[in-house]
Order: C-alpha cells, then structure tokens, then sequence
C-alpha cells in the first residue's frame, strides 16, 4: 500500500470553519489599516538570501539557524521570507518611494517561513499582519502604530493583553552599550549558560531572553539600556510615551524587552496574551531608522510591527461560527433540475443558496438543509407547486413557483 501523505512538519491545512475565523481577523484589520490611511503591499514569498542576512542580521537566530534558504535551478541563493519588514524596505527603494509624501505606509498579511522546532502557537509556516510606515522619525508614528495593534487586539476581543515598551536607543549609543554588555557578561561568564557564553559577541542582549537561571540572575543585575539613552532617544521615547498615555493606552516599561532582529532602534514593543502559556508574544516590532539604508536605500527612518495570526486565533479561543443563513431549495422526485436552476437564480440574485447534490431523499434534504444552516427552504413538490418555509419557526406557506426570487426576497 503507498504510503498516505501528510501536511510537511510545522504545516497546516486551513479547513473552511477557521477559514471564516481567519477572515474574521482579515476584515477587522483591513478596516482598521484603510482608516488610518495604510495602503495594502503584497511582496514576493521568497527573496534574495542576502537581503534578509543583511536586514535581519546574520546573528539573529531567524537567519543563523531558521531560513529555508535553497538554491533555485538558476543556481541563485533563495530564501522563504522569515519577516516582513525587509522586503518591504526593499520594495520601497526599489519602487522609489522615497519620492512620494513620507511617511509611506504600508500593512500586509500572508505567509512566512522559519525553521523552528513546532509546539502550540509555534509553527514553519505561519501567517502575519504586518505594518510599516516607512520615512517619518515622528514619535507620533511609534505612537500610531502600537495604538493600531492595541485597537486590533482588543476590536477581536483578545482578553489579557499586556503591552511591553522600551527603546534600545541608536546604533551608536548600542554599540557603547554592547561593549559595556559583553564585558558585564565576562565577568559572570561561570554563570551563564552555554548557549549564551558562546554568543557574548555575537549577540550579547539575547542574553536577556535566555530561560535558564543562571543567565536570569545574572541578567536581571546587567546593565539596561532604557538606562544608558543619548539625551535625544530620551526625549523621543518620553513623546512615544506622552502620546500613548494620552490615548489611554496601558504598558509596562521593561528594559529586558530586545527583540530577535538585529534592525531595532529606539522603541521596541511586544504584545503578549496570559492566554497562550509558553509562546506568549502575539505581536511585536518598533523603530528601524537604518534599514532602509541598510538595504541600499536613501535615510529613512521608519516604525512598524507585526503580529501572529495563528496567536490571535488561538487566544480568542473557539467562538461560535455563523451559520450561512441562506436557502435551501428541497426537490422532490423530478424536480432535481428546476431547484438547480432556482439555486442559480437565487446566487445571481446575490443570495446565498445551496441544494443537494448528492441524490437524497426530501427528508434527507431537510436534513441537509439544517446542517448547513439554512434560514429558509424552498420545497418543490413533485406537482410543480412550491413552499417556503422558515426553518427557525417552522412555519410554512405556498408560495407562486414562477416568483420564488422575489418571493425570497
Ligand atoms: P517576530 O517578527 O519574531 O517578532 O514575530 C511577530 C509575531 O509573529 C510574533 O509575536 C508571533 O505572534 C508570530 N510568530 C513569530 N514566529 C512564529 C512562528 N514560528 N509560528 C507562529 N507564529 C509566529
């Protein structure tokens, strides 16, 4: 017997129910973005190897050790995207967008790529709604951008959000900071995990997302660098934080919170839900005022973020699903082609319809009809007579078998 195939590891199929849920999620979003004058990007699912190496950062663990990076037939290194915001900041130098009013901003949604090891929440191929505003160092865009995803969040009735803030300052006043990090680290070597030790230069402030707790009481002494801001990353981060106080949106202040992309600069932001256990984060992001330069693009400073889909449904949790409301049309004997051509002309008519196709009998079809959810059947009898009926009340009546779409109506 062959074998029977099955979804690749990490993978899943999407089935019509959570389909409706997805698009539940895909509407809210598209509503909330349109409103604040974010435009819809679509980019390629696979890019140049080297922009996300470069963008991401080759220490990262996403680009270390999560792509699926292979070479194609043309012997060019391709991988699938593991994030949004690099490819974005591709599109935009690519398509000039540096010449239109700044800041430019952008949102999209689809999937990503990254080779971790599966668990609740944590998959290989996964979904995004990602958001961008590329051009504009304003705190107000920092501020507009966690409020979005506070709004999103709480518009699909996630309940037990908490809002973690930081800033990470510039590149220059990191790499300060990264000095004063690895020698700290140094001098605690002995305690810290192996994992961490062997990255003290690679990338020493992942050394704050470690779980083991010997690194954890040796970071939670470290120096932060919330403490160690230049005067003007300060005074930006106290507007960011201005202007969410004065929308009433609530955080925390957390100089523990890094991120896993290299790209961050000044404020850094996570959202996470109580009711997701070990992977918690349902969306993230923050300043990236270098990429774009980065990737070979103008000065163009820029705040974005995105968020899991598969984390937001799972702390919704399972909600009721809408029936579809719509008729049914019940043939008799003989009337199999008539309630086809009804069907149809209910569909054209901008109805939702729906018959039997699989050749049961009248109570087999009323069965169905409920099944699906129908509101209403059409029952043509075996006479050529019709009844429409509403399957809620039960309630039944004749009704003129040349009319029935402006009897349904
Ligand atoms: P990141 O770009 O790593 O900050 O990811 C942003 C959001 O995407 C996270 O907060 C998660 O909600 C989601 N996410 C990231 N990686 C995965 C994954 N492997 N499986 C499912 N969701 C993910």
């Amino acid at each position: 017997m062959a074998g029977r195939f099955q979804a690749p590891k990490g993978t899943f199929d999407v089935l019509p129910a959570e389909a409706q849920r997805r698009a539940r999620i895909y509407v809210a979003a598209a509503t909330l973005f349109a409103r604040a004058g974010y435009g819809r990007i679509d980019t390629p699912v696979f890019e140049d190897t080297e922009l996300f190496a470069r963008g991401v950062g080759e220490a990262t663990d996403i680009v270390s050790k999560e792509m699926f990076t292979f070479d194609d037939l043309g012997g060019r290194s391709i991988t699938l995207r593991p994030e949004a915001t690099a490819a974005i900041c591709r599109a935009y130098v690519e398509h000039g967008m540096h010449k239109l009013a700044q800041p430019v901003k952008l949102w999209t949604w689809g999937p990503f790529f990254r080779y971790e090891a599966p668990q609740a929440g944590r998959f290989r191929q996964f979904h995004q709604i990602d958001v961008e505003a590329i051009g504009s160092d304003s705190p107000l865009v920092d501020a507009e951008q966690v409020i979005l995803l506070d709004e999103l969040l709480r518009g699909l009735g996630v309940d037990g959000i908490r809002l973690r803030l930081s800033s990470l300052g510039t590149a220059a006043s990191r790499a300060e900071y990264r000095e004063e990090l690895k020698a700290y680290l140094r001098a605690h070597e002995s305690e810290l995990s192996g994992e961490v030790r062997s990255r003290i230069d690679a990338n020493p402030m992942r050394a704050f997302d470690a779980d083991d707790p010997g690194t954890r009481a040796v970071m939670a002494e470290a120096p932060r660098m919330i403490d160690r801001l230049a005067e003007e990353d300060a005074q930006h981060f106290a507007e960011v934080r201005g202007h969410l106080d004065r929308a009433g949106v609530e955080y925390e202040l957390d100089g523990t919170l890094v991120r896993g992309l290299d790209y961050y600069t000044r404020t850094v932001f996570e959202f996470e839900s109580d009711r997701l256990g070990a992977q918690a984060a349902l969306g993230g992001g923050g300043r990236y005022d270098g990429l774009v330069e980065e990737v070979g693009g103008p000065e163009a400073p820029a705040c974005g973020w995105a968020a899991g889909i598969e984390r937001i449904l799972l702390a919704i949790g399972e909600g009721d699903e809408e029936p579809a409301a719509g008729v049914f049309v019940v043939a008799a004997d003989g009337q199999r082609e008539r309630a086809f051509a009804i069907a149809v002309e209910l569909r054209r008519a901008g109805l939702a319809a729906d018959l039997d196709l699989a050749g049961r009998s009248v109570k087999g079809q009323m069965k169905q009809a409920n099944r699906v959810g129908a509101a209403r059947t059409v029952i043509l009898e075996e006479d050529g007579s019709a009844q429409l009926r509403d399957m809620g009340s039960g309630d039944q009546r004749a009704v003129d078998p040349a009319k029935i779409v402006e009897e349904v109506s």
